[in-house]
């Protein structure tokens, strides 16, 4: 789906853009422009974002859309705690001003009665920690019957605090055709499997912090010919500090491929990608994140939501045709302070998705080649042209930097004249 920049372009009814207008919300935030178009339209969400980024009016803005007066309780958001629960319950007030809708938070530490009188009269949006809503389905004051969207917010601090049976058993009790969304800060193994099972087919999406490529995150663009990139890859994984590599590549056939070419070549590596069970998804990510294989190679859906710690780099195998999946891509290493670096392998097909993300940056990525890499093979000679010689750069890596050539002369000096 192409991004929507407005409010006024995502379709929304006439009394949330005048709600929205009043909050004074100009501009939709980056996570609200991805997720609304996309749980409008009726998605599961998986969402990664801290508070802050405009998170709740981007499962908010669409849970009200579907909510019609009068039919029960067909929002439910589950938070870690009454803070929050209340916060999304005013949120939600503002956001339904000009309706008639009800909307009441259901927390621990206040009384019951006006807790039961909202449930028990088929309120239409409830905001809720686990623990009390949970008390009120023991006592059989809820019907789920009616439950349109279910919205776990901030998930990880649910499951930290040991909300997962009482999480589990609205699930159980929550209609099978329900609408999910899913928002965490982080998204450790526990959450991501949460996330997997109980969404269908969700839409992914990671609020990028402001300034969005991390700063400690070395960005290099290898030129390649298509053929040649797994030689290329296996030739980078000799080089000293390709500790944790997590490779992407477009296709999930791709990532079968790219592993099989590892595992020949001895080097340890698990696939990632839709096609593969949960269990064994899994699996992958756990012996990736232990340090028991080096390499993981994954499609974009798969990866997403990923937060493995000390990543040390990020090849993109496959220029992403998403500019905003480059971002994400790469925000997979340099995290926590550390140092990381991320690769892509162009080739000359793929040029256009390079310009599209440079775009998207705001600025041109330094294009490298190896020195000892012989990528281009005899089309050099048949270029006609030598390739100039630079000493091999005390990081062990021997680049020159072809950023001062065009992609045109690129092309041309690896041998894919038009
Ligand atoms: P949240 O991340 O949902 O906790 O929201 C953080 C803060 O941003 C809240 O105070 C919201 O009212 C505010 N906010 C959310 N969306 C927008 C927006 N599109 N424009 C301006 N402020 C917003």
């Amino acid at each position: 789906m192409t991004e929507v920049t407005t409010f006024q372009a995502m379709g929304l009814s006439p009394e949330r853009l005048a709600a929205i207008e009043a909050l004074g919300w100009t501009d939709p935030t980056p996570i609200q422009r991805r997720a609304i178009p996309e749980a409008t339209g009726g998605k599961d969400v998986v969402g990664i974002a801290q508070t802050g980024t405009g998170k709740t009016g981007a499962f908010m803005i669409p849970s009200l859309e579907k909510v019609e007066p009068g039919k029960g309780m067909q929002v439910l958001v589950l938070c870690p705690t009454r803070e929050l629960a209340q916060q999304v319950a005013e949120d939600s007030r503002h956001l339904s001003r000009g309706t008639s809708l009800r909307i009441a938070d259901v927390v621990g530490g206040v009384s019951y009665d006006q807790q039961i009188e909202a449930l028990r009269g088929g309120w239409e949006v409830i905001a809720a920690t686990p623990g009390r809503f949970n008390d009120h389905m023991e006592r059989r004051n809820v019907d789920l019957s009616s439950l349109k969207v279910l919205v776990l917010d901030e998930a990880d601090r649910m499951l930290d605090m040991g909300f997962r049976p009482q999480i589990e058993d609205v699930l159980r009790r929550s209609p099978q055709n329900r609408q999910t969304m899913l928002f965490s800060a982080t998204m450790p193994n526990g959450v991501h499997a949460l996330a997997l099972r109980i969404t269908k087919d969700p839409f992914w999406v990671e609020a990028t912090p402001a300034g969005t490529v991390a700063e400690l995150i070395e960005e290099r663009v290898y030129t390649v010919k298509p053929g040649k990139k797994p030689d290329l890859l296996l030739h980078l994984l000799d080089e000293p500090g390709w500790d944790q590599v997590l490779v992407f590549t477009r296709t999930k056939s791709g990532a079968d491929s790219v592993s099989g070419r590892l595992t020949v070549a001895n080097v340890g590596t698990e696939v990632m990608h839709s096609d593969r069970r949960m269990q064994h998804r899994v699996r992958a990510l756990d012996r990736f994140s232990t340090g028991s294989v080096r390499v993981l190679v994954a499609t974009d859906v798969a990866q997403r939501g990923l937060d493995v710690e000390g990543i040390s780099h990020v090849v993109n195998y496959d220029v992403p045709t998403d500019p905003e999946d480059y971002v994400h891509r790469i925000g997979r290493t340099g995290r926590a302070g550390s140092a990381g670096t991320a690769v892509t392998f162009v080739t000359a097909a793929e040029l256009g998705y390079l310009r599209s993300i440079e775009h998207r940056l705001g600025r041109n990525l330094e294009r490298v080649s190896l020195e000892e890499f012989d990528y281009a093979g005899e089309s050099h000679a048949a270029s006609g042209r030598d390739r100039p010689k630079h000493p091999r750069s005390p990081g062990g890596i021997g680049t020159r930097s072809a950023k001062d050539l065009s992609d045109e002369e690129l092309q041309r000096l690896l041998g894919f004249s038009k």
